[in-house]
C-alpha cells in the first residue's frame, strides 16, 4: 500500500515552446507553482518539456523534436497537426516507455495526441485542459476520454468548461499562486498595465485604443509572440502614451504591475482563466476586463475591478477614469481568500485521488 503523498507524478508540459520562453503563456507558471507545492507535500514530480526549457528548481526531462503549432492559430475544423519528428510525439513516447516509474501522468499540452493515447497507458493519464474549446478534433477526443475514464479531465473555470461538449465531466480547479511573491501596493503610480502574450487572441489593441481615448499611460509587459501584430498596433496608435517593458520574470513583472492603477485585460477569445488577473489582485491592483470567460468569474464587478461588454472599448476607457472607486485592499484580500496556492493544490490532490484506483492508495 502506498501513501498518497509519496506519489511520483510525471507532467507532460506544453509542446508549443520551451518552458521559460513566455510563449507557452500561463501554463509555465501553472506547472511551476503546482510542482513546487506538490513537492512541499512530499510528492515527486518530473516534467517532460521541449529542449531549451528552464523552470527554477524543477526536475525537467528535456525532449528533442519540432514544436507543435498552437491550437489558437489553427481553425476549428483543422485536422490534428503532426510535424516531422514532433516533440509532442516524442514526449508521449517517453511517457509511455517510462510509465511504470510513475503513479500517474498529468498532461498540460492542449493537443489531440495525448488525449487520443489515454487508453494506451496503463498508468493513469490525466488531462489539465488549459484553454477553451478551439478545435473539433480535440473536442471529440475530450468527449471520448470523458466517456471511458471518469475524473480524468480538469480545467480552470466553469466558463471554460461550458465551451466543451461535456462541461459536466470537468473538475473545475480554479487557480492559485504563491502570494508571498507579490507585494501589496497601496498607492499606485500614474499608469495602467496590460500583461500577456502579444498575440491577436489576447487583444492588446483594445487596451491601446482605450489608453488612446483617455490619454492615460499604458505600460505593456509580455512576450512579443506575434511581431507583425505588434507593428500593426504601433502603426495604428503612434501617439498613444505607451511603454513596452519587455517580458520579465515574476519578481520584476509584479514590481511594475503592482504599482499600476489597474490591469487592463482585453481578450478576443474566451479566456480560460487569466493568471495575470490573480497576479494583479495579489498586488492590490484592480482589473478592468470583459464580461466573458475567466475574467467574468474572477473579477467582481465594481468591487475588484470593472467588467465591460466584450469589445466595448469606450466602456473600458470610461472604467479607466473611474478606477479610484475600487478599494485596492479589497483586491489583495480577495487574492488571499480565493487564490492561495495551498487551496488550489488541495483541489488538485482531490482530483487526482478521485481519478486513481482508490484500492492502491491510503491517504496519510
Ligand atoms: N508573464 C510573465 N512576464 C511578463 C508577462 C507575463 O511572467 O512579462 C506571465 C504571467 O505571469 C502569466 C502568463 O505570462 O503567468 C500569462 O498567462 P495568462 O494565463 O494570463 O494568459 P495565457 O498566456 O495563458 O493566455
Amino acid at each position: 500500500m502506498q501513501g498518497i503523498h509519496s506519489l511520483k507524478i510525471l507532467f507532460i508540459s506544453t509542446s508549443v515552446a520551451p518552458l521559460g520562453s513566455g510563449i507557452g503563456g500561463g501554463v509555465e507558471l501553472t506547472i511551476l507553482n503546482l510542482s513546487n507545492e506538490l513537492k512541499k507535500r512530499g510528492y515527486q514530480t518530473d516534467i517532460l518539456a521541449p529542449i531549451g526549457s528552464v523552470l527554477e528548481g524543477q526536475n525537467i526531462i528535456r525532449i528533442e523534436g519540432n514544436l507543435q503549432p498552437k491550437a489558437q492559430y489553427q481553425s476549428r475544423t483543422d485536422l490534428p497537426a503532426s510535424p516531422d519528428n514532433s516533440v509532442l510525439s516524442n514526449m508521449c513516447k517517453y511517457a509511455n516507455q517510462n510509465q511504470s516509474q510513475y503513479d500517474l501522468i498529468v498532461n498540460f499540452s492542449y493537443d489531440w495526441l495525448p488525449l487520443y493515447l489515454t487508453p494506451s497507458f496503463k498508468t493513469p493519464l490525466l488531462h489539465f485542459i488549459s484553454m477553451s474549446s478551439l478545435n473539433d478534433a480535440i473536442d471529440f477526443e475530450i468527449k471520448r476520454v470523458a466517456s471511458r475514464f471518469p475524473n480524468r479531465l480538469s480545467c480552470n473555470t466553469h466558463s471554460q468548461a461550458s465551451t466543451f461538449p461535456v462541461p459536466e465531466k470537468f473538475t473545475v480547479l480554479g487557480k492559485g499562486i504563491d502570494l508571498a511573491k507579490y507585494q501589496y501596493c497601496e498607492n499606485p503610480e500614474d499608469y495602467f498595465t496590460w500583461v500577456g502574450r502579444i498575440s491577436r487572441e489576447k487583444g492588446l489593441e483594445d487596451a491601446v485604443e482605450a489608453a488612446d481615448m483617455t490619454s492615460l499611460k499604458l505600460v505593456v509587459l509580455g512576450k512579443k509572440e506575434d511581431p507583425v501584430y505588434w507593428n500593426e498596433i504601433m502603426m495604428k496608435y503612434p501617439h498613444t502614451d505607451m511603454n513596452y517593458a519587455g517580458f520579465l520574470q515574476t519578481e520584476k513583472m509584479q514590481g511594475i504591475l503592482g504599482k499600476s492603477r489597474a490591469l487592463i485585460m482585453t481578450p478576443r477569445w474566451i479566456e480560460a482563466f487569466g493568471n495575470v488577473i490573480i497576479e494583479a489582485l495579489a498586488c492590490g491592483v484592480p482589473v478592468i476586463s470583459y464580461r466573458i470567460g475567466g475574467p467574468s468569474e474572477i473579477i467582481e464587478d465594481k468591487v475588484t475591478g470593472f467588467l465591460a461588454k466584450p469589445g466595448n472599448i469606450p466602456e473600458i476607457a470610461n472604467y479607466m477614469k473611474m478606477i479610484d472607486q475600487i478599494d485596492r485592499n479589497m483586491c489583495r484580500q480577495t487574492a488571499l481568500k480565493n487564490y492561495t496556492l495551498e487551496a488550489w493544490c488541495d483541489r488538485f490532490e482531490q482530483w487526482i485521488f478521485r481519478s486513481l484506483d482508490k484500492d492502491r492508495l491510503t491517504i496519510l
